[in-house]
């Protein structure tokens, strides 16, 4: 094969890794069985090779097996949160409140839920990313029934105080959801400790493959009771129709105990490749870090560079490294992201981004190469900037 572009879009999406994809293949071909026959061997082993992923992502959340509801990634797990919370207790209240910063997976079902009459406030952040807690205190009424918090978020890897938010919502009786697909496997979740009550996952973040996610729905102290939105057999406790798709299934549980194996060692590795492609990059002059240093996720870096077209950069960049401008799924829009204007960034800064996403597969040295790349391109599109005006 070719040389191709260092791959730097882990938050995008990641590769399956060649354990997890063995671990899958039987399921394919031998045990294809559907995991709801219940008449003979073939529906057995798929059922029993589905209870024990979903007993690993369980664990891995500090939750009840039961309490898992696979779904066909993080938007789809958004979608049943969102709406199902807003479907099942909008006679209780109809205000909700969510962030500015969310990913549109949770921004536009709300957007929704408004054109039904629903009030959604969207929670300002600060220069750094975070939510202030006051605000969000002052924000909470009698009539809030659901609160949406992202756990790290996706361009800026900003980490949310979850604890705090959890506890704020429990002790005021509101729903608290929050989308984890960047967090699992990279920083400690807890839905005990944290009091979440609705944890949106994915597998493709974490080296499982694409089209499987989960919905962590809490089922005691207090019990969460959503509406479905898609109807059929009644698989997943109702709460989500259709043949379950066992080898993404496998594939995901088998994804998420890798990444709790070597989740310490790894994070410890990522921190440490991000803060030197900063330090190396923050030699440049006009250059800005977007988001916290540190309650940050360890393989994200996202800069902002002065004096520079963000398109022209990008297309320079692109032979050498595969990094992104806000996020996957905003790509085909022309908008700056909508992340970083909430940060304070001017609209130009905010063209003139770059998302970092390191993984599991990145070398040291493919590191030293990108950012060696990144400053050679950034002073020739200056100086030839210069020579234009
Ligand atoms: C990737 C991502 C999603 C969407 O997940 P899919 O599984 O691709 O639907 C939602 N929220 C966040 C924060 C993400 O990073």
């Amino acid at each position: 094969m070719l040389n191709r572009p260092i791959y730097l879009d882990n938050l995008a999406t990641t590769p399956v890794d060649t354990r997890v994809l063995t671990t899958m293949l039987p399921y394919f071909t031998e045990h294809f069985g559907n995991p709801s026959s219940i008449n003979h061997q073939y529906g057995w082993e798929a059922e029993a090779a589905v209870n024990q992923a979903r007993e690993i992502i369980a664990a891995a959340i500090n939750a009840s097996p039961e309490e898992i509801i696979f779904t066909s990634g993080a938007t789809e797990a958004n979608n049943l949160a969102i709406k199902g919370v807003a479907e099942n207790y909008f006679s209780q209240g109809q205000h909700i409140i969510t962030v500015a910063t969310e990913h549109s997976a949770v921004i536009d079902p709300y957007k929704y839920l408004a054109t039904l009459g629903f009030e959604i406030t969207f929670l300002p952040v600060e220069a750094e990313g975070l939510i202030n807690l006051n605000t969000l205190k002052k924000a909470l009424r009698s009539d809030t029934i659901l609160v949406s918090v992202m756990a790290a978020n996706n361009e800026i890897g900003v980490i949310q105080p979850l604890a705090e938010i959890g506890q704020m919502c429990r002790e005021n009786n509101i729903i608290f959801h929050s989308d984890a697909a960047q967090a699992l496997g990279k920083i400690p979740l807890d839905v005990q400790a944290m009091n979440i009550d609705l944890l949106s996952l994915t597998g493709h973040k974490i080296y499982a493959p694409k089209g499987i996610g989960a919905l962590y729905v809490r089922r005691r102290n207090p019990r969460v009771q959503l509406a479905a939105q898609q109807h059929g057999g009644g698989h997943e406790r109702g709460l989500r129709s259709g043949t379950l798709y066992t080898p993404q299934i496998v594939g995901f549980g088998r994804a998420v105990e890798i990444a709790l194996e070597e989740k310490q060692q790894e994070m410890e590795r990522l921190t440490l490749l991000r803060n030197t492609l900063w330090q190396k990059l923050s030699q440049l002059e006009g250059i800005y870090l977007n988001g916290h240093l540190t309650h940050r996720l360890p393989g994200n870096l996202n800069v902002s560079v002065e004096g520079i077209d963000g398109a022209a950069l990008l297309l320079a960049l692109q032979p050498v490294m595969a990094v992104s401008s806000g996020a996957a799924c905003s790509s085909a829009t022309t908008a700056p992201s909508h992340v970083l204007t909430a940060l304070g960034r001017s609209e130009k800064l905010a063209y003139a981004s770059v998302r970092f996403g390191i993984g599991r597969f990145n070398t040291t040295e493919e590191i030293n190469q990108v950012a060696e790349h990144f400053l050679l391109t950034v002073e020739s599109l200056r100086k030839s900037n210069l020579r234009l005006m």
